[in-house]
Protein backbone atom coordinates (compact mmCIF):
# COMPACT_ATOMS: atom_id res chain seq x y z
CA UNK A 1 0.00 0.00 0.00
CA UNK A 2 1.10 3.45 -0.84
CA UNK A 3 0.80 6.48 0.92
CA UNK A 4 -2.55 8.19 0.47
CA UNK A 5 -2.11 11.93 -0.59
CA UNK A 6 -3.37 13.19 3.23
CA UNK A 7 -0.70 10.99 5.31
CA UNK A 8 -3.00 11.31 8.09
CA UNK A 9 -5.93 9.64 6.32
CA UNK A 10 -7.84 7.26 8.66
CA UNK A 11 -6.82 4.21 6.78
CA UNK A 12 -3.38 4.66 6.32
CA UNK A 13 -1.48 2.41 8.51
CA UNK A 14 -0.37 4.36 11.68
CA UNK A 15 3.30 4.50 13.40
CA UNK A 16 3.65 1.91 16.54
CA UNK A 17 7.65 2.44 17.00
CA UNK A 18 10.13 0.96 19.58
CA UNK A 19 12.49 4.15 20.71
CA UNK A 20 15.71 3.40 22.49
CA UNK A 21 18.64 5.84 23.64
CA UNK A 22 21.92 5.12 25.49
CA UNK A 23 24.13 8.03 26.98
CA UNK A 24 27.61 7.47 27.99
CA UNK A 25 28.70 4.35 26.79
CA UNK A 26 31.42 3.73 24.38
CA UNK A 27 30.49 2.03 21.23
CA UNK A 28 26.56 3.25 22.33
CA UNK A 29 25.28 2.21 18.95
CA UNK A 30 25.71 -2.14 19.40
CA UNK A 31 23.96 -1.60 22.49
CA UNK A 32 21.17 0.57 20.79
CA UNK A 33 21.09 -2.43 17.62
CA UNK A 34 20.46 -4.78 20.91
CA UNK A 35 17.65 -2.76 21.88
CA UNK A 36 15.98 -2.13 19.12
CA UNK A 37 16.56 -5.72 18.04
CA UNK A 38 14.38 -6.15 21.92
CA UNK A 39 11.54 -3.47 20.40
CA UNK A 40 11.39 -5.61 17.12
CA UNK A 41 7.73 -6.61 17.67
CA UNK A 42 7.15 -2.74 17.58
CA UNK A 43 7.16 -2.09 14.56
CA UNK A 44 9.39 -4.20 11.40
CA UNK A 45 8.98 -2.22 8.45
CA UNK A 46 12.50 0.43 9.20
CA UNK A 47 15.23 1.46 11.42
CA UNK A 48 17.21 3.91 12.10
CA UNK A 49 20.05 4.82 14.52
CA UNK A 50 21.73 8.26 15.07
CA UNK A 51 24.64 8.58 16.43
CA UNK A 52 26.44 11.88 18.55
CA UNK A 53 30.48 11.94 18.55
CA UNK A 54 31.09 15.40 20.03
CA UNK A 55 28.82 17.25 18.20
CA UNK A 56 29.26 15.33 14.68
CA UNK A 57 26.42 13.36 14.04
CA UNK A 58 26.12 9.68 11.92
CA UNK A 59 23.20 8.58 10.77
CA UNK A 60 22.37 4.83 9.32
CA UNK A 61 18.65 4.14 8.25
CA UNK A 62 17.20 0.86 6.62
CA UNK A 63 13.99 -1.04 5.48
CA UNK A 64 13.31 -4.30 7.18
CA UNK A 65 14.36 -5.90 10.35
CA UNK A 66 16.85 -4.63 13.20
CA UNK A 67 19.33 -7.65 12.03
CA UNK A 68 19.34 -7.26 8.90
CA UNK A 69 19.98 -3.12 9.01
CA UNK A 70 22.72 -3.02 11.26
CA UNK A 71 24.60 -6.61 10.48
CA UNK A 72 27.20 -4.64 8.24
CA UNK A 73 30.15 -3.92 10.78
CA UNK A 74 31.11 -0.77 8.70
CA UNK A 75 27.84 0.49 9.18
CA UNK A 76 28.16 0.32 13.41
CA UNK A 77 31.86 1.36 12.93
CA UNK A 78 30.49 4.83 11.37
CA UNK A 79 28.13 5.10 14.10
CA UNK A 80 30.55 6.31 16.41
CA UNK A 81 29.46 8.30 19.94
CA UNK A 82 28.81 7.49 22.99
CA UNK A 83 25.58 8.88 22.50
CA UNK A 84 23.06 7.20 19.99
CA UNK A 85 19.33 7.21 20.05
CA UNK A 86 17.53 4.50 17.57
CA UNK A 87 13.97 3.72 16.39
CA UNK A 88 12.18 0.71 14.80
CA UNK A 89 8.94 1.75 12.62
CA UNK A 90 5.69 0.16 11.81
CA UNK A 91 3.71 1.49 8.85
CA UNK A 92 3.25 2.45 5.36
CA UNK A 93 4.59 -0.19 2.67
CA UNK A 94 6.10 1.15 -0.59
CA UNK A 95 9.12 2.62 -1.77
CA UNK A 96 8.53 6.14 -0.43
CA UNK A 97 9.30 4.55 3.06
CA UNK A 98 12.63 5.15 3.88
CA UNK A 99 12.16 8.83 3.81
CA UNK A 100 9.77 8.26 7.22
CA UNK A 101 12.24 6.25 8.83
CA UNK A 102 13.75 7.61 12.02
CA UNK A 103 15.50 8.98 14.02
CA UNK A 104 14.81 12.35 11.80
CA UNK A 105 18.00 14.66 11.74
CA UNK A 106 17.95 18.04 11.30
CA UNK A 107 20.46 20.85 11.53
CA UNK A 108 19.69 24.06 13.68
CA UNK A 109 21.72 27.03 14.93
CA UNK A 110 22.77 25.25 17.89
CA UNK A 111 23.98 22.02 16.20
CA UNK A 112 22.60 18.35 15.06
CA UNK A 113 19.17 17.23 16.47
CA UNK A 114 17.74 13.93 16.19
CA UNK A 115 13.85 12.69 17.19
CA UNK A 116 12.47 9.50 17.70
CA UNK A 117 8.68 8.83 18.26
CA UNK A 118 6.63 6.42 19.41
CA UNK A 119 2.55 7.42 19.35
CA UNK A 120 0.50 9.48 17.07
CA UNK A 121 0.37 13.27 16.87
CA UNK A 122 -3.50 14.20 16.68
CA UNK A 123 -2.86 17.53 15.31
CA UNK A 124 0.00 17.18 13.22
CA UNK A 125 -2.10 17.69 10.38
CA UNK A 126 -3.72 20.79 10.45
CA UNK A 127 -0.13 22.24 12.01
CA UNK A 128 1.83 20.94 9.04
CA UNK A 129 -0.88 22.67 6.81
CA UNK A 130 0.15 25.85 8.33
CA UNK A 131 3.72 25.69 8.38
CA UNK A 132 3.45 24.14 4.67
CA UNK A 133 2.20 27.84 4.13
CA UNK A 134 4.84 29.57 6.14
CA UNK A 135 7.33 27.88 3.73
CA UNK A 136 8.31 25.00 5.76
CA UNK A 137 9.49 21.75 3.29
CA UNK A 138 8.95 18.73 4.75
CA UNK A 139 10.82 16.00 3.51
CA UNK A 140 8.26 12.91 5.02
CA UNK A 141 4.90 12.48 5.80
CA UNK A 142 5.15 11.53 9.10
CA UNK A 143 3.63 13.41 11.79
CA UNK A 144 6.78 13.51 13.93
CA UNK A 145 8.57 16.26 11.06
CA UNK A 146 5.81 18.41 12.30
CA UNK A 147 7.81 18.68 16.03
CA UNK A 148 10.98 19.55 13.95
CA UNK A 149 9.68 22.72 11.99
CA UNK A 150 7.75 23.56 14.64
CA UNK A 151 11.47 23.72 16.48
CA UNK A 152 12.95 25.83 13.31
CA UNK A 153 10.01 28.26 13.52
CA UNK A 154 10.47 28.49 16.86
CA UNK A 155 12.20 31.48 19.19
CA UNK A 156 15.98 30.79 19.56
CA UNK A 157 17.43 28.75 22.22
CA UNK A 158 18.93 25.30 22.89
CA UNK A 159 17.59 22.20 22.09
CA UNK A 160 15.63 21.24 25.24
CA UNK A 161 13.65 25.08 25.19
CA UNK A 162 12.57 24.60 21.47
CA UNK A 163 11.26 21.20 22.02
CA UNK A 164 9.35 21.77 24.77
CA UNK A 165 8.00 25.05 23.22
CA UNK A 166 7.37 22.73 19.72
CA UNK A 167 5.45 20.31 22.37
CA UNK A 168 3.33 23.02 23.78
CA UNK A 169 1.64 23.04 20.33
CA UNK A 170 1.51 19.14 20.03
CA UNK A 171 -1.66 17.40 20.85
CA UNK A 172 -1.82 13.70 20.59
CA UNK A 173 0.25 10.78 21.92
CA UNK A 174 4.06 10.82 22.31
CA UNK A 175 7.01 9.25 23.64
CA UNK A 176 10.13 10.73 22.47
CA UNK A 177 13.69 9.92 22.49
CA UNK A 178 15.93 12.97 21.12
CA UNK A 179 19.55 13.27 21.05
CA UNK A 180 21.65 16.79 20.66
CA UNK A 181 25.44 17.11 21.33
CA UNK A 182 26.01 15.40 24.86
CA UNK A 183 22.41 15.65 25.66
CA UNK A 184 20.01 12.71 25.83
CA UNK A 185 16.39 13.71 26.00
CA UNK A 186 13.63 11.37 26.89
CA UNK A 187 9.80 12.62 27.19
CA UNK A 188 6.19 11.52 27.55
CA UNK A 189 2.91 13.11 26.39
CA UNK A 190 1.34 14.65 29.82
CA UNK A 191 -0.98 11.74 29.66
CA UNK A 192 1.43 9.41 29.18
CA UNK A 193 -0.34 7.14 27.10
CA UNK A 194 2.62 5.14 25.56
CA UNK A 195 5.47 3.89 27.61
CA UNK A 196 8.95 5.03 27.99
CA UNK A 197 11.56 3.62 30.93
CA UNK A 198 14.67 4.63 32.21
CA UNK A 199 17.53 2.01 33.11
CA UNK A 200 21.12 2.72 33.76
CA UNK A 201 23.92 0.07 32.84
CA UNK A 202 26.64 -0.59 35.88
CA UNK A 203 25.66 2.55 37.95
CA UNK A 204 27.04 4.52 34.49
CA UNK A 205 25.58 5.11 31.15
CA UNK A 206 22.03 6.14 31.24
CA UNK A 207 19.01 4.31 28.91
CA UNK A 208 15.76 5.28 27.54
CA UNK A 209 13.57 2.16 26.24
CA UNK A 210 9.78 1.77 25.08
CA UNK A 211 9.91 -1.14 27.21
CA UNK A 212 12.02 -2.83 30.36
CA UNK A 213 12.51 -5.73 28.01
CA UNK A 214 14.51 -3.60 25.70
CA UNK A 215 16.84 -2.48 29.23
CA UNK A 216 17.67 -6.31 29.85
CA UNK A 217 18.91 -7.22 26.75
CA UNK A 218 21.85 -4.44 27.12
CA UNK A 219 22.13 -5.42 31.16
CA UNK A 220 20.47 -2.19 31.92
CA UNK A 221 18.86 -2.14 35.56
CA UNK A 222 15.63 -0.79 35.52
CA UNK A 223 14.82 2.45 37.11
CA UNK A 224 11.52 3.43 36.53
CA UNK A 225 9.23 4.73 34.23
CA UNK A 226 9.48 8.43 33.05
CA UNK A 227 6.11 10.30 34.17
CA UNK A 228 3.48 11.47 31.81
CA UNK A 229 4.14 14.73 30.93
CA UNK A 230 7.63 14.33 31.94
CA UNK A 231 10.78 16.07 30.28
CA UNK A 232 14.50 14.26 31.07
CA UNK A 233 17.52 15.55 30.27
CA UNK A 234 20.43 13.26 30.86
CA UNK A 235 24.01 14.90 30.41
CA UNK A 236 27.23 15.33 32.18
CA UNK A 237 25.30 16.59 35.19
CA UNK A 238 23.38 13.68 35.43
CA UNK A 239 19.45 13.35 34.86
CA UNK A 240 17.75 16.40 34.92
CA UNK A 241 13.36 16.06 35.12
CA UNK A 242 11.02 18.96 33.87
CA UNK A 243 7.68 19.19 34.27
CA UNK A 244 6.77 22.14 31.52
CA UNK A 245 3.00 20.43 30.43
CA UNK A 246 -0.15 21.45 32.06
CA UNK A 247 -0.75 18.18 34.19
CA UNK A 248 -3.35 15.94 33.07
CA UNK A 249 -4.88 12.40 34.18
CA UNK A 250 -2.74 9.47 33.10
CA UNK A 251 -4.51 7.46 30.27
CA UNK A 252 -1.57 5.13 29.78
CA UNK A 253 -2.87 2.91 26.60
CA UNK A 254 -4.23 -0.54 28.07
CA UNK A 255 -4.10 -2.46 24.52
CA UNK A 256 -0.22 -2.60 25.48
CA UNK A 257 -1.00 -4.65 28.53
CA UNK A 258 -3.44 -6.89 26.27
CA UNK A 259 -1.46 -7.37 23.12
CA UNK A 260 1.14 -4.58 21.93
CA UNK A 261 4.04 -4.96 24.69
CA UNK A 262 6.49 -8.07 25.11
CA UNK A 263 5.16 -9.94 27.99
CA UNK A 264 8.34 -9.77 29.45
CA UNK A 265 8.42 -6.22 30.29
CA UNK A 266 6.95 -3.80 33.22
CA UNK A 267 5.10 -0.90 31.99
CA UNK A 268 3.79 1.64 34.36
CA UNK A 269 4.74 -0.85 37.54
CA UNK A 270 2.99 -3.79 36.21
CA UNK A 271 4.43 -7.15 34.66
CA UNK A 272 2.43 -7.50 31.11
CA UNK A 273 2.46 -10.63 31.38
CA UNK A 274 0.56 -11.28 34.62
CA UNK A 275 -1.69 -8.48 33.89
CA UNK A 276 -2.27 -10.61 30.93
CA UNK A 277 -2.85 -13.86 32.96
CA UNK A 278 -5.44 -12.11 35.60
CA UNK A 279 -7.46 -10.64 31.99
CA UNK A 280 -8.23 -14.81 31.54
CA UNK A 281 -9.02 -15.67 35.01
CA UNK A 282 -11.78 -12.70 34.83
CA UNK A 283 -12.78 -13.71 31.40
CA UNK A 284 -12.98 -17.29 32.72
CA UNK A 285 -15.23 -16.05 35.76
CA UNK A 286 -17.49 -13.66 33.52
CA UNK A 287 -17.99 -16.77 30.43
CA UNK A 288 -17.20 -20.03 31.69
CA UNK A 289 -17.91 -22.75 29.36
CA UNK A 290 -18.47 -26.58 29.88
CA UNK A 291 -15.48 -27.65 27.70
CA UNK A 292 -12.47 -30.12 27.70
CA UNK A 293 -9.06 -28.28 27.03
CA UNK A 294 -8.07 -24.66 27.12
CA UNK A 295 -6.27 -23.82 23.55
CA UNK A 296 -4.01 -20.75 23.26
CA UNK A 297 -3.85 -18.45 19.89
CA UNK A 298 0.09 -17.85 19.89
CA UNK A 299 1.61 -16.35 21.49
CA UNK A 300 -0.54 -13.36 21.79
CA UNK A 301 -3.28 -15.82 23.82
CA UNK A 302 -1.11 -17.45 25.63
CA UNK A 303 -0.91 -15.81 29.03
CA UNK A 304 -4.72 -15.35 29.46
CA UNK A 305 -4.98 -19.22 28.34
CA UNK A 306 -3.10 -20.31 31.16
CA UNK A 307 -5.18 -17.86 33.83
CA UNK A 308 -8.39 -18.93 32.08
CA UNK A 309 -7.56 -22.48 32.81
CA UNK A 310 -5.96 -22.04 36.17
CA UNK A 311 -9.45 -20.13 36.79
CA UNK A 312 -11.88 -22.79 35.15
CA UNK A 313 -9.90 -25.97 36.86
CA UNK A 314 -9.58 -26.80 32.40
CA UNK A 315 -6.57 -28.56 31.21
CA UNK A 316 -4.37 -26.32 28.58
CA UNK A 317 -2.25 -27.53 26.20
CA UNK A 318 -0.81 -26.15 22.75
CA UNK A 319 -3.79 -27.64 20.53
CA UNK A 320 -2.43 -24.98 17.60
CA UNK A 321 1.34 -24.81 16.46
CA UNK A 322 2.72 -21.81 15.15
CA UNK A 323 5.66 -21.45 12.73
CA UNK A 324 8.38 -18.85 14.05
CA UNK A 325 9.46 -17.68 10.57
CA UNK A 326 6.60 -15.40 9.81
CA UNK A 327 5.65 -12.17 10.96
CA UNK A 328 2.53 -10.65 12.49
CA UNK A 329 -0.56 -11.64 10.23
CA UNK A 330 -1.90 -8.53 11.30
CA UNK A 331 1.26 -6.54 9.00
CA UNK A 332 0.64 -7.91 5.78
CA UNK A 333 -1.72 -4.90 3.57
CA UNK A 334 -4.29 -6.86 1.45
CA UNK A 335 -6.86 -9.15 2.50
CA UNK A 336 -5.31 -12.21 0.49
CA UNK A 337 -2.15 -12.13 1.89
CA UNK A 338 -3.53 -11.62 5.76
CA UNK A 339 -5.85 -14.73 4.30
CA UNK A 340 -2.75 -16.86 3.45
CA UNK A 341 -0.51 -15.48 6.56
CA UNK A 342 -3.23 -16.88 8.69
CA UNK A 343 -2.33 -20.37 7.44
CA UNK A 344 2.01 -19.81 7.57
CA UNK A 345 1.75 -18.97 10.56
CA UNK A 346 -0.61 -21.73 12.38
CA UNK A 347 -1.66 -25.16 12.48
CA UNK A 348 -3.69 -27.57 14.43
CA UNK A 349 -2.08 -30.41 16.87
CA UNK A 350 -4.66 -32.67 15.42
CA UNK A 351 -4.20 -35.61 17.95
CA UNK A 352 -5.05 -33.04 20.90
CA UNK A 353 -7.96 -31.35 19.18
CA UNK A 354 -9.72 -34.42 17.76
CA UNK A 355 -13.18 -35.54 19.68
CA UNK A 356 -12.33 -32.41 21.70
CA UNK A 357 -14.58 -29.20 23.48
CA UNK A 358 -11.66 -26.49 22.76
CA UNK A 359 -12.16 -22.98 24.72
CA UNK A 360 -9.84 -21.26 21.99
CA UNK A 361 -8.30 -17.76 23.15
CA UNK A 362 -7.06 -15.36 21.95
CA UNK A 363 -6.37 -11.40 22.54
CA UNK A 364 -8.31 -9.23 20.12
CA UNK A 365 -10.67 -9.56 16.85
CA UNK A 366 -9.85 -6.50 14.11
CA UNK A 367 -11.02 -7.47 11.01
CA UNK A 368 -12.66 -11.27 12.33
CA UNK A 369 -9.81 -12.93 9.69
CA UNK A 370 -7.55 -15.07 12.34
CA UNK A 371 -10.43 -16.11 14.23
CA UNK A 372 -12.43 -17.55 10.68
CA UNK A 373 -9.68 -19.38 9.59
CA UNK A 374 -8.57 -20.75 13.53
CA UNK A 375 -12.16 -22.01 14.01
CA UNK A 376 -12.16 -23.67 10.82
CA UNK A 377 -8.96 -25.09 10.95
CA UNK A 378 -9.69 -26.73 14.37
CA UNK A 379 -13.24 -27.66 13.43
CA UNK A 380 -11.41 -29.93 9.84
CA UNK A 381 -8.96 -31.41 12.93
CA UNK A 382 -11.64 -32.74 14.87
CA UNK A 383 -12.70 -30.37 17.48
CA UNK A 384 -16.30 -31.27 18.77
CA UNK A 385 -17.21 -27.66 19.55
CA UNK A 386 -14.69 -24.61 19.52
CA UNK A 387 -15.74 -21.72 22.15
CA UNK A 388 -14.09 -18.30 21.32
CA UNK A 389 -13.05 -16.67 24.15
CA UNK A 390 -11.37 -13.06 23.81
CA UNK A 391 -8.98 -11.20 26.27
CA UNK A 392 -10.17 -7.62 25.40
CA UNK A 393 -13.32 -5.89 24.72
CA UNK A 394 -15.16 -5.76 21.64
CA UNK A 395 -12.44 -3.28 19.51
CA UNK A 396 -15.39 -1.14 17.91
CA UNK A 397 -13.17 2.20 17.86
CA UNK A 398 -9.92 3.32 15.68
CA UNK A 399 -7.06 4.32 17.32
CA UNK A 400 -5.41 7.41 17.13
CA UNK A 401 -2.08 7.51 19.51
CA UNK A 402 -0.37 4.72 17.37
CA UNK A 403 -1.78 1.94 17.77
CA UNK A 404 -2.48 0.22 14.12
CA UNK A 405 -6.19 -0.28 13.03
CA UNK A 406 -7.83 -0.54 9.84
CA UNK A 407 -11.02 1.71 9.25
CA UNK A 408 -13.79 1.95 12.42
CA UNK A 409 -15.57 0.18 8.94
CA UNK A 410 -13.56 -2.48 8.82
CA UNK A 411 -14.05 -3.59 12.83
CA UNK A 412 -16.03 -6.47 13.33
CA UNK A 413 -17.33 -5.44 16.26
CA UNK A 414 -18.30 -1.95 14.60
CA UNK A 415 -21.37 -3.00 13.40
CA UNK A 416 -21.82 -6.39 14.66
CA UNK A 417 -23.11 -8.08 18.05
CA UNK A 418 -21.47 -10.62 20.17
CA UNK A 419 -24.09 -12.99 18.26
CA UNK A 420 -23.36 -11.94 15.15
CA UNK A 421 -20.22 -12.00 14.97
CA UNK A 422 -20.11 -15.66 16.28
CA UNK A 423 -22.09 -16.23 13.55
CA UNK A 424 -19.27 -14.74 11.30
CA UNK A 425 -16.74 -16.72 12.87
CA UNK A 426 -18.67 -20.05 12.89
CA UNK A 427 -17.86 -20.93 16.40
CA UNK A 428 -19.91 -22.19 18.91
CA UNK A 429 -20.03 -19.74 21.75
CA UNK A 430 -18.49 -16.07 21.43
CA UNK A 431 -17.40 -14.10 24.65
CA UNK A 432 -15.19 -11.29 25.55
CA UNK A 433 -14.17 -10.06 28.75
CA UNK A 434 -15.71 -6.94 29.75
CA UNK A 435 -15.02 -3.37 30.10
CA UNK A 436 -15.11 -3.32 33.55
CA UNK A 437 -13.65 -7.04 34.21
CA UNK A 438 -10.56 -5.43 32.36
CA UNK A 439 -10.03 -2.61 34.54
CA UNK A 440 -10.76 -4.82 37.33
CA UNK A 441 -7.64 -7.48 36.00
CA UNK A 442 -5.92 -4.42 36.12
CA UNK A 443 -5.65 -4.28 39.76
CA UNK A 444 -8.72 -1.29 39.73
CA UNK A 445 -11.67 -1.59 41.42
CA UNK A 446 -13.52 -1.17 38.08
CA UNK A 447 -13.61 1.35 35.80
CA UNK A 448 -14.18 5.37 36.72
CA UNK A 449 -16.17 6.43 34.25
CA UNK A 450 -15.94 9.81 34.97
CA UNK A 451 -12.11 9.64 34.84
CA UNK A 452 -11.55 6.19 32.96
CA UNK A 453 -7.98 5.37 34.89
CA UNK A 454 -6.40 4.30 31.01
CA UNK A 455 -6.97 5.12 27.36
CA UNK A 456 -9.41 2.52 26.20
CA UNK A 457 -10.51 4.59 23.13
CA UNK A 458 -10.68 1.48 20.89
CA UNK A 459 -13.44 -0.23 22.70
CA UNK A 460 -15.66 2.38 24.31
CA UNK A 461 -15.16 5.46 21.38
CA UNK A 462 -13.96 7.65 24.67
CA UNK A 463 -10.64 9.48 23.35
CA UNK A 464 -9.02 11.72 25.82
CA UNK A 465 -7.47 13.96 23.51
CA UNK A 466 -9.52 14.79 20.34
CA UNK A 467 -8.31 13.54 17.63
CA UNK A 468 -9.28 16.93 15.32
CA UNK A 469 -6.71 15.75 12.08
CA UNK A 470 -9.28 12.38 11.79
CA UNK A 471 -11.88 15.54 12.00
CA UNK A 472 -13.57 13.77 15.56
P1 LIG B 1 -7.98 -9.93 12.66
O1 LIG B 1 -7.57 -11.19 11.98
O2 LIG B 1 -8.02 -8.75 11.71
O3 LIG B 1 -9.23 -10.06 13.47
O4 LIG B 1 -6.81 -9.57 13.68
C1 LIG B 1 -6.78 -10.16 14.94
C2 LIG B 1 -5.40 -10.64 15.24
O5 LIG B 1 -4.46 -9.61 15.03
C3 LIG B 1 -5.32 -11.07 16.69
O6 LIG B 1 -4.90 -12.43 16.70
C4 LIG B 1 -4.31 -10.16 17.33
O7 LIG B 1 -3.33 -10.94 18.01
C5 LIG B 1 -3.69 -9.39 16.21
N1 LIG B 1 -3.71 -7.93 16.42
C6 LIG B 1 -4.61 -7.21 17.06
N2 LIG B 1 -4.30 -5.89 17.02
C7 LIG B 1 -3.16 -5.77 16.33
C8 LIG B 1 -2.32 -4.68 15.95
N3 LIG B 1 -2.62 -3.44 16.28
N4 LIG B 1 -1.22 -4.95 15.24
C9 LIG B 1 -0.92 -6.21 14.89
N5 LIG B 1 -1.67 -7.29 15.23
C10 LIG B 1 -2.78 -7.08 15.93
Amino acid sequence: MFLSTNPFDEDSLKEECGVFGVWGQDGAAASVALGLHALQHRGQEAAGIVSDENGTFHTHHGLGHVGEIFDDPAVMEKLRGAAVIGHTRYATTGETSLRNAQPLYADFEFGGFALAHNGNLTNAQALRNQLVKRGCLFRSTTDTETIIHLMAMGRPGGPVERLIEALQAIKGAYSLVALSEGLLIGVRDPYGIRPLVLGRIDGGAYVLASESCALDIVGATFLRDIEPGEVVVISKQGVQSLRPFASAPSRFCVFEYIYFARPDSLLDGRSVYESRRKIGTVLAEESPVEADLVVPVPDSGVPSAIGYAEASGLPFDLGIIRSHYVGRTFIQPTDQIRHLGVKLKHNANRPLIAGKRIVLIDDSIVRGTTSVKLVDMLRKAGAREVHLRISSPPTAHGCFYGVDTPRREKLLAHDNTVAEMCAFIGADSLAFISLDGLYRAMGETGRNAAQPQFCDACFSGEYPIRPTDAGL
